[in-house]
């Protein structure tokens, strides 16, 4: 399989280079060159079958060409070491939740899949790949779990000192092995920015293997289709149409899903619910796409500006604009409705975490435009990530669940850094290749 950039159709290459670039040179996101269809007959079959199975068929369609198929059912058997239950909320509707992971959010599932593959793809190689990560919170501990005791993979995190929940630090300054945390004096676009120029720097890319792990990549994106499938095939058989309703930020995941509709999975709409920073609703009902500065919000892993996947969701309707805003539909919410949907969900007996409680919005008012549907929200993390909110919302003290109190009981291991270029510059160097 070719994957091309979405800024040139013509600019195309293999899988390992989409995977250990992240980004095209034009600066496109990768995008495979065609889009394998199940067939009728094993989408029929989803239902006996486990997500495990279901991962092996789904994956093996897109890359069997290029990886074998112990190769495939090692990185499906890497990735869904965890379940992702739907879960009946009220008549009709069903959380899919995705947060049993070990960071208790759903992007442990693309960093699992991206760590496992980025190991088969350098399979003796002689150099060590170092991801390069900048992160707020959510990112880093994502990216260090999944990548932690993979072989030939040596992961270096850059966060601001003093600007990330404890928490979400945590997550990736207690673990030590292939993973080293760089507690920088200065804000997260200092970290950004330091990563940017890693990478643009021709003395430190002689030398060493450096890559990204964030959500463009075509490793973290594709294998977030796997849930879809899943979900679909445990809801019970009513003969009503489905729609999935994605709280999105860059808008990686509700991608997948579509990426799952165009691989012939039966979803009839999906619902883009956002926060107040709408690029996208706006977008979705008739404006111009306009990034904006983010606005801070309570469903903070959702304050995006200017999406970073947006450029896939035109790709995958073949560029049919007017397709896209007949298929997704948009809708965004504010903290007090956001606050209001984690009351009113409570009362019913489920406990929604902030961007569960944008993306439920979203699903109960299509759903009330649109009678006769079956709809599913995706959970995206465990209400105990985010407990602050939620205790607040609820009056009431959250369990964190044991996962999350683990990691607070561990050791912060760092390392200090300026925020200059040339601090973090000698940290590379003194790295073996
Ligand atoms: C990252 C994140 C999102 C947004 O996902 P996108 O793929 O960026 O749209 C939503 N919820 C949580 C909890 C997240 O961590």
């Amino acid at each position: 399989m070719k994957y091309y950039s979405t800024n040139n159709p013509e600019h195309r290459v293999g899988l390992s280079e989409a995977v250990i670039k992240g980004l095209a040179p034009d600066q496109g996101l990768y995008m495979p060159e065609t889009i394998p269809v199940l067939s009728t007959e094993l989408i029929q079959k989803l239902p006996e079958m486990s997500f495990r199975e279901i991962g092996y068929a789904v994956i093996g369609a897109l890359f069997s060409e290029d990886l074998s198929q112990s190769q495939i059912k090692e990185l499906v058997d890497h990735t869904l070491v965890f379940d992702a239950p739907v879960v009946k909320v009220e008549e009709d509707v069903y959380s899919l939740e995705l947060f049993h992971g070990p960071t208790l959010a759903f992007k442990d599932f693309g960093a699992r899949f991206c760590s496992k593959l980025m190991s088969l793809l350098l399979a003796g190689s002689e150099k060590k790949v170092r991801v390069l990560v900048a992160t707020s919170g959510d990112t880093g501990s994502a990216v260090a779990n999944g990548f932690l005791g993979v072989e030939g993979v040596e992961v270096i995190i850059l966060f601001p000192k003093g600007k990330v929940s404890q928490l979400q630090e945590k997550q990736f300054t207690t673990l030590g092995q292939n993973i080293t945390a760089l507690e920088v004096d200065g804000v997260f676009d200092d970290c950004q920015r330091m990563v940017k120029e890693a990478f643009l720097d021709p003395e430190l890319n002689q030398s060493l293997l450096l890559t990204s792990a964030n959500s463009i990549n075509i490793a973290r994106w594709i294998p977030q289709a796997l849930y879809y499938f899943y979900a679909w095939s445990r809801l019970p058989k009513t003969g009503k149409k489905i729609v999935f309703s994605v709280p999105s930020g860059n808008f990686g995941n509700l991608g997948a899903g579509i990426l799952a509709q165009r691989m012939g999975l039966p979803i009839d709409y999906f619902v883009a619910a956002t926060n107040v920073n709408k690029v996208v609703p706006d977008y979705l009902s008739g404006e111009c796409f306009l990034a904006k500065p983010s606005i801070q919000t309570i469903s903070n892993s959702m304050d995006v500006g200017n999406p970073s996947n947006f450029s896939r969701l035109i790709a995958l309707f073949g560029g049919d604009e007017s397709l896209l805003r007949e298929k997704v539909k948009g809708y965004f919410y504010d903290d007090s409705e956001t606050v209001g949907a984690i009351q009113k969900v409570k009362a019913l007996g489920y406990v929604l975490d902030p961007h569960g409680a944008v993306g439920y919005l979203g699903l109960k008012d299509f759903m009330k435009e649109n009678p006769g549907f079956v709809g599913v929200f995706l959970e995206t993390a465990h209400p105990g990530k985010f407990h602050e909110v939620v205790e607040e919302a609820l009056g009431l003290q959250l369990e964190l669940p044991d996962r999350l109190a683990q990691f607070l009981k561990g050791k912060k291991n760092v390392l200090s850094l300026g925020k200059d270029f040339g601090d973090f510059k000698e940290f590379l160097k003194k790295l073996e290749a």
